[in-house]
């Protein structure tokens, strides 16, 4: 399960809809009990992807290389990635299961008219070759908030 801290959700939803109609792409850190996730902070990536953006996208190595870093200095890691459908239904498509992390979680928001409708949240295989849908929470309330949240949001 991943749940999404609402101010994460916020900025991934500003994110993807500013992102519309090209597909957006980010990071999320958080806390990981193995298995477990809550992400806290969600770091919009730009679209790295060179060629039509709009049902493709890449994360930067460098935008990686300095989230992971980022997670580091918060005491946090890297839980999840996610990226925007623009106009599509919010699936793992067989792309986006070959070029995904196995160990993280990858969320995948539906966009259509430049709007979030929803979202799912999907794990892959070590072999990438495989994938399962992962439950995901992000509309929780806010006094449920962990004490890493907390600590986080300072
Ligand atoms: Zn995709």
């Amino acid at each position: 399960m991943i749940r999404v801290s609402p101010d994460a959700w916020s900025v991934i939803e500003r994110h993807l809809e500013r992102a519309y109609p090209k597909e957006g792409c980010g990071i999320l850190l958080g806390t990981d009990d193995g298995g477990n996730r809550d992400a806290l902070v969600a770091i919009p990536c730009r679209n790295a992807y060179e060629g039509e953006q709009q049902d493709r996208f890449q994360l930067d190595p460098e935008e990686q290389l300095a989230a992971e870093r980022r997670a580091r200095e918060l005491g946090l890691s890297v839980v999840a990635i996610f990226h925007s459908h623009p106009d599509c239904d919010a699936y793992f498509s067989s792309t986006d299961l070959k070029y995904s992390c196995p160990w993280y979680s990858n969320i995948v928001v539906s966009v259509q008219a430049g709007c979030v409708v929803h979202a799912k949240a999907f794990l892959a295989n070590f072999d990438q070759t495989e994938s399962h849908p992962d439950d995901l929470v992000h509309n929780y309330a806010q006094d449920s908030y962990s004490d890493a949240a907390a600590s986080v949001r300072r």
